[in-house]
């Protein structure tokens, strides 16, 4: 089976062509032909954070928004700021306690708004989907809405993909939306949690806050063979953020630990096979 020589692809995630004798997925050949403006995007991330006065934080609990909360706070020095946390019901204890623990530590007022995304897990687990899109979409405009009810026109999110080559987009109603980590490396990252009361939960797949994506993974791989990370993590390693064999840890299949499988499917209302 061919393997991108670039990212981690291979034929059955993307279609891969030869190109001047190695093999290389179609995701990578066009940013080879469009790379990022890595300095560009630092820098338009820097002039947009100096004007900003006020920001919610959009907070899971998750070493990226801990990581984002961090830099906010004592490298941007933003004077206000919210850390805000939407808890769609099926969070990680050990998340919602990393969380308190960090907003804390930091002197960061924290915020939790408690919802219930048992529609879109439920139906990602019977369809063995990706719940992740539509989860984060919902807390987006969650998050959007909390933002302009009480003034603020900033929000800031622990992601490190950029949109394109900006590292903000402009949301519905005037409010900018800042991937504070845009193109910042995981080893980086972990550095900045090393200095931090962040305790890493035992959870399995790409997080350390959500208990849906262990059992959705393990679904998708009964039904596909393969993770449904595979596209973002590939990215991740396309763009020099994340080494190769941890990207391949992070696509195995994982082990679910039975309690919570059936916490999360005693939750949906889903039985266990
Ligand atoms: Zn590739």
């Amino acid at each position: 089976m061919l393997k991108c020589s670039l990212c981690i692809h291979d034929e059955r995630t993307a279609k891969i062509d030869i190109i001047d004798g190695k093999p290389l997925c179609r995701e990578c050949q066009v940013y080879l032909r469009h790379p990022f403006d890595r300095e560009g995007i630092r820098k338009e991330l820097e002039e947009l954070m100096e004007n900003v006065e006020r920001a919610i934080v959009a907070y899971s609990g998750g070493k990226d928004s801990v990581v984002a909360l961090y830099l906010a706070k004592e490298v941007y020095k933003v004077p206000e700021l919210e850390a805000v946390m939407i808890d769609h019901g099926l969070m990680a204890e050990e998340a919602v306690e990393n969380a308190g623990r960090i907003a804390e530590h930091l002197g960061v007022p924290f915020k939790i708004l408690r919802y219930d995304y048992s529609d879109i897990f439920r139906d990602a687990l019977l369809k063995a989907e990706s719940p992740c899109r539509r989860c984060s979409k919902r807390t987006m405009e969650k998050l959007r809405k909390y933002a302009l009810k009480n003034g603020y026109r900033y929000i800031i999110t622990g992601h490190e993909l950029p949109f394109g080559h900006h590292p903000y987009r402009l949301m519905k109603g005037g409010i900018i939306q800042i991937r504070l980590l845009s193109l910042m490396p995981e080893s980086e990252r972990i550095e900045v949690l090393k200095g931090l009361p962040f305790e890493f939960p035992e959870l399995p797949g790409y997080t350390t806050n959500c208990l849906v994506l262990g059992p959705a993974l393990e679904r998708y791989w009964e039904r596909h063979g393969h993770s449904f990370e595979h596209r973002r993590i590939a990215a991740l390693v396309r763009y020099g953020l994340m080494d190769r064999e941890k990207a391949e840890r992070e696509l195995s299949k994982p082990t679910v630990p039975t309690w919570q499988r059936k916490l999360v499917f005693e939750k949906l209302g889903i039985s266990c096979k």
